[in-house]
């Protein structure tokens, strides 16, 4: 570990009763979208849900994480694999980084393997515009099956 980075995560509200379990776990393994932390000490400065659509807490949480120290906002999985995916996950990365200059990623935990299966049957992901969305939580057969919803 050679630097400390502090993060925040924002989760899709339909799954606001998640206890943050997957994020935490990966966060602390570096799975997901945490694995490109590999060298650098992570502290979770702040965790709470968007409010519903259409996210009437980014504003509110991002002022808080970033006052609390927050250098990157994590938007979490649930985002990409609800049903539809978040519909906003760009105007939210473009408003939180231009008003609070944090860097913002999409994804926490790796893609659980039922959600791939589905968005693949669905084609989902096909348009590009996700491509760049999903890419940090694809992960690999047996960490996908390890992350069992
Ligand atoms: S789909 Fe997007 S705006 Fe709607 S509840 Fe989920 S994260 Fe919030």
């Amino acid at each position: 570990m050679n630097s400390k980075t502090k993060i925040g995560i924002i989760i899709c509200d339909r799954y606001r009763r998640c206890a943050g379990g997957k994020c935490l776990r990966a966060m602390r393994n570096r799975e997901g979208a945490f694995s490109i932390y590999a060298e650098t000490e992570l502290e979770l400065v702040g965790f709470t849900a968007c409010d519903g659509c259409p996210g009437g807490n980014i504003e509110y949480a991002g002022d808080e994480m970033v006052k609390n120290g927050a250098a990157v906002i994590h938007l979490a999985t649930g985002l990409v694999v609800g049903y539809p995916p978040c519909l906003y996950i760009d105007t939210f990365t473009a408003f939180l980084e231009k008003r609070y200059g944090v860097k913002v990623m999409a994804g926490t935990h790796p893609l659980p393997k039922k959600y791939l299966d589905m968005h693949t049957a669905l084609g989902t992901w096909e348009n590009p515009v996700w491509q760049p969305l999903v890419a940090p939580t694809l992960s690999d057969d047996p960490t996908r099956a390890s992350f069992i919803d």
